[in-house]
């Protein structure tokens, strides 16, 4: 009979693991699925401008350029940028799954599991006090960034997915695309300002003040500068440009928020363990060895020295004939001693009284450049440095003696204007950007060869904006004038290396 009954359980064990683990399937994208509306702040009217670019679930949400979004759907930037950030923070709460079934079996919703006495919960989920906890405080955070509605309607079922922790690792990406990802941000020209400064060394790591009269409660004052007055917008975007890799951030702080407000300001409380008192007051004890009178060091106070108030005799030295046992606070209401009161957290910006467990935790953190995306942000920033970088490894040199007030003068005894000019032993490098609205022409390759014929050089590179008409390349072939086409500059650098590469092997072959 006991045996029977065994593997009666065995196989009901299984059935019920079969059916969590198809649960678990169904309901493993929940989060990520949601409707955008779920996020506090997003109104129908938005969601509808949101779904004309395609963005309908909180995943989409994480996955769009917030400066793409912005020019499509009009919406304000920091807007954009707080909801991503909103939909970022929730799909990184990784809930404990079992406390979540339990729970949603009861049929409680976010709210009041939230508001529930955690002793309770911790016998329903049958967790320790700790998992129980740990819940409660990301459950607290998701009431942030979830709308209210959803809240209070939605059973905790809402959280069953399971969102990993870890940074999610990103996808060897190709560096073109890399270079037009980046592209897109430095268009920004308040993004590219605080990079160049950042490559220039003048903003080496974006550490972050305080700020405790702001709802965030920190800032990058060098950043702000630059891109905005408001912490949060500046925030959001030192954030976003670490998300696609810009920038690397480092851990500054840990913070607690106050879960209903969000500001930091939380200040601790001591709190009288049998009547609630806060007017507690805190004293050393004092242990008299001869008659064993325990009592607060104040009613030992006697003059300049110590008196035990029971046996009358003078305290004099410490170790010898009393001991100073510990700390002891004493309600001023009720009159209870206790070692150890309760501990709460005031929000001095909202009153909010909270365990030391409810606030959420967020990082601080500082940021610096990504050295493995500093040449890509250089060469888009300042192609021409980089040009001028990529043939000084070639062996060219900048110093030409014939340079006159930043040009160049030829054999005629006319001075040029040039964009780049080297010379490596016996040769003379010229390079012109020529940029026109539709195609570089003829006559544009007329006016190169006769500058390059005046100023005897020997390589000439022509790098054409946006292209160049068929009949000028063919011209331009002839005269031996090397052609490179592009949108921008910093589009053509991925071919400049390998074109001088060409170039000189040809010449010195
Ligand atoms: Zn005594
Ligand atoms: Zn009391
Ligand atoms: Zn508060």
């Amino acid at each position: 009979m006991k045996m029977l009954e065994l593997v009666l359980m065995k196989k009901v064990e299984e059935v019920e693991v079969k059916k969590e683990d198809k649960k678990e399937n169904e309901t493993e994208d929940l989060l990520a699925k949601l409707d955008v509306t779920a996020i506090e702040g997003i109104d129908t009217k938005i969601a509808a401008k949101l779904r004309q670019v395609g963005v309908k679930t909180i995943e989409d949400l994480m996955n769009i350029n917030s400066f793409v979004a912005q020019a499509k759907v009009k919406l304000p930037l920091h807007k954009i940028m707080e909801f991503r950030k909103k939909a970022q923070l929730m799909l990184r709460l990784r809930f404990n799954e079992d406390i979540i079934s339990y729970l949603a079996a009861k049929g409680y919703t976010i709210e009041q599991a939230i508001e529930e006495d955690p002793k309770v919960l911790k016998k329903i989920t049958h967790q320790d006090m700790e998992k129980i906890m740990d819940f409660i405080e990301k459950l607290t955070q998701i009431t942030i960034f979830l709308d209210a509605a959803t809240c209070r309607n939605n059973s905790v079922n809402i959280l069953r997915k399971s969102i990993t922790v870890e940074e999610p690792t990103k996808p060897e990406i190709p560096e073109e695309e890399e270079r037009e990802k980046i592209a897109k941000y430095l268009e920004n020209t308040e993004i590219a300002l605080l990079l160049e400064r950042m490559l220039e060394g003048y903003i080496r790591e974006l550490t972050p003040k305080w700020a405790i009269t702001t709802k965030l409660g920190f800032g990058y004052p060098e950043a702000e500068e630059i891109i905005s007055p408001s912490n949060e917008v500046t925030y959001n975007i030192l954030a976003e440009l670490y998300t696609v890799g810009i920038l690397k951030r480092h851990f500054w702080d840990k913070i607690m928020r106050c879960p209903k407000c969000s500001f930091i300001n939380l200040s601790l409380r001591f709190i009288c363990v049998r009547c609630g008192s806060r007017n507690l007051i805190r004293d050393e004890m004092i242990e008299h060895y001869d008659c064993a009178h325990v009592d607060l060091e104040r009613h030992f106070k006697s003059g300049d020295g110590l008196v035990c108030p029971k046996c009358n005799k003078d305290l004099k030295q410490l170790g010898l004939d009393y001991s100073r046992p510990g700390i002891m606070y004493e309600c001023r209401d009720c009159g209870d001693l206790t070692g150890s009161p309760f501990q709460r957290l005031l929000c001095l910006n909202c009153g909010h009284i909270m365990k030391k467990e409810v606030p959420m935790l967020d990082d601080v953190w500082s940021f610096t450049l990504n050295e493995e995306k500093k040449h890509i942000i250089l060469e888009l920033l300042d192609p021409k440095h980089t040009i001028m970088n990529i043939l000084m490894e070639k062996g060219f040199n900048f110093e030409v003696e014939r340079l006159v007030e930043g040009k160049l003068k030829g054999k005629s005894g006319v001075l040029h204007f040039f964009d780049i000019y080297a010379e490596k032993g016996d040769d003379r490098l010229l390079i012109e950007f020529i940029t026109d609205e539709n195609l570089v022409v003829i006559s544009s390759v007329y006016d190169l060869i006769a500058k390059a014929q005046d100023l005897e050089a020997t390589i000439v590179v022509l790098l054409a904006i946006p292209a160049i008409s068929d009949d000028a390349k063919q011209f331009a072939d002839y005269h031996n004038i090397s052609v490179l086409e592009g949108e921008n500059l910093a589009n053509i650098l991925p071919n400049f290396k390998a074109k001088v590469d060409d170039i000189l092997k040809q010449k010195f072959k």
